[in-house]
């Protein structure tokens, strides 16, 4: 199929799909390999020599036709040209920032970022001679000119951020980074397909594909997306060297939750504003962390960037509730698993634990809430009765 001229349900679909005349069945197979067979010598030495583009492998590292489907299917809900899949949604996020990085250099990252960004900038990046050098989220292009350091070669976003859900203006933030000579990264977990970072000045695009592609908690995988074919060249070198691998079998996993990814999130993300909009009527509840919600903290920079929203959120409860209270609140919600990660079928929930170094905190009590595919009624019902640990 051409994949310019179709929506992105319809793409969904039918990309990356096996040709008919190659076995006939509807989806590709699970190719796993190490040795990749060459026809002679001379060919060998040719294959190795070509540019990766044209995946002429010569060893299963480079990856196989089901990482391959894989990853021109995600190139193309992230709007770019090329994708590198590796073995988790943390992988994709070390990669470009060890490809790009150098000692002596520094990096710029949301304080908001998710907690592993924040543990390898603060361990393996320090101990390799490069410095982060945190800044506040809510930061417009002036406020980043003047803190930006001169040795930045990288400007890291994700927006909105992990847990506290400030909303970054990555037009503007992305244009700076340029001016600078810098690479623009942006972990694009939570906008997946309703943001498109290429048209936003974004250099390197990262997912978690073990969120909403894989989307039953089966599986982890990341993936790394760029709208350029010289970066590419660079980051799957990057990848190759450092020996980063999606094993194929979660390759195909990802692929079959594709197919349903469009209808998933649909759902989820009505059933997810519907929860988030009862929440705001509770007496107990400060504040909803819910982008796309009305009123929520930006609100206005998801209404201009974003075409729709996931299903996952925070809800900040009144101080006056001690964390015992809060966690015996979660503890008692029989819908809500409590646990990491989200974009899976299921409700979890996960008290909030943040980390700041050039913002303050503000609050303790919020929790995480992952809305998932079942009935809206019985969420609410199911919070309601868990509510009696919160009394107004
Ligand atoms: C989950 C997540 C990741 C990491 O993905 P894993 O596959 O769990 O390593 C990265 N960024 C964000 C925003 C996430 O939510």
């Amino acid at each position: 199929m051409s994949s310019g001229d179709y929506s992105y349900e319809t793409k969904l679909a039918h990309l990356s799909r096996p040709p008919v005349r190659s076995h006939g069945f509807v989806n590709e197979g699970v190719f796993r390999g190490s040795t990749v067979l060459q026809e002679s010598c001379a060919a060998m030495d040719a294959n190795g020599k070509k540019p990766a583009v044209e995946r002429m492998t010569t060893y299963g590292t480079s990856g196989g036709p089901t990482h391959f489907a894989l990853e021109d299917l995600v190139a193309q809900i992230e709007g770019g040209k090329h994708c590198i899949v590796v073995q988790t949604g943390l992988a994709a996020i070390t990669l470009p920032l060890l490809a790009y990085l150098k000692a002596g250099q520094s990096v710029l990252m949301p304080d908001s970022v998710y907690g592993p960004t924040r543990r390898i900038c603060n361990t393996l990046l320090k101990n390799f001679g490069i410095e982060t050098v945190y800044y506040d989220p809510c930061l417009d292009a002036a406020g980043l000119e003047a803190i930006w350091p001169a040795n930045a070669a990288v400007l890291f976003m994700e927006s909105p951020g992990s847990h506290t859900f400030e909303m970054q203006d990555v037009s503007a933030l992305a244009a700076v980074a340029k001016k600078h000579g810098a690479k623009a990264m942006l972990d694009n977990t939570w906008g997946i397909h309703h943001f498109q970072p290429f048209k936003h000045g974004v250099d390197v695009s990262i997912q978690a594909l073990t969120k909403y592609v894989g989307g039953h908690s089966d599986v982890l995988l990341g993936g790394v997306t760029v709208n350029d074919t010289a970066e590419f060249e660079v980051l799957r070198l990057a990848a190759t060297t450092l020996g980063y691998y999606a094993s194929p079998d979660d390759c195909w996993l990802a692929l079959r939750g594709a197919r349903t990814m469009a209808v998933r999130m649909a759902h989820q993300e009505k059933a997810a504003l519907a929860v988030a909009q009862w929440f705001t009527t509770l007496p107990q509840v400060k504040q909803v962390r819910h982008p796309a919600l009305p009123g929520a903290p930006g609100h206005e920079i998801w209404k201009r960037d974003f075409t729709g929203a996931c299903s996952l959120f925070g809800v900040v409860f009144d101080e006056r509730y001690t964390e015992a209270q809060i966690f015996a609140f979660v503890d008692s919600l029989k819908l809500f698993g409590i646990g990491a990660s989200w974009g899976g079928y299921e409700c979890l929930a996960l008290p909030t634990a943040v980390t700041r170094t050039a913002t303050p905190v503000g609050e303790a009590r919020a929790v995480r809430f992952h809305i998932g595919l079942e009935n809206v009624d019985d969420i609410i019902a199911d919070i309601r009765q868990a509510l009696v640990h919160l009394p107004a």
